[in-house]
């Protein structure tokens, strides 16, 4: 659709559906700047909100072995993305939406 703006990201496709939501990256005004990270989408909350699972191994150095951490991200889902919980996405950096959210889902990977 050409009313959707370019979120400049390789690897980011257009949504094929239309939104009007005020905060997403490809038809309302929210800019995403900053970090990218990839993870799993555990809980969707709401229509507009969700978390956002990353593992990542971690060296510890006394048993010299890594071990697997994970942390979790509290995202803004855009209203045109079809998601379901455990899928895996990419999510960018934005301003803060509230007082935990300040990434947006960008799509499926
Ligand atoms: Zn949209």
């Amino acid at each position: 659709m050409s009313l959707a703006k370019k979120v400049g990201v390789s690897g980011v496709a257009q949504p094929s559906k239309f939104c009007e939501d005020e905060l997403c990256p490809f038809h309302g005004h929210l800019k995403v700047r900053g970090m990218f990270v990839e993870g799993t989408l555990v809980k969707l909350k709401g229509a507009k909100f969700g978390t956002v699972q990353r593992t990542y191994t971690y060296y510890n150095k006394k048993y010299k072995r890594y071990e697997r951490r994970k942390s979790r991200i509290h995202v803004r889902v855009p209203q045109c993305l079809d998601l379901k919980e455990g899928e895996t996405v990419l999510i960018g950096e934005t301003r803060p939406l509230a007082k935990s959210v300040s990434f947006v889902v960008l799509g499926k990977r």
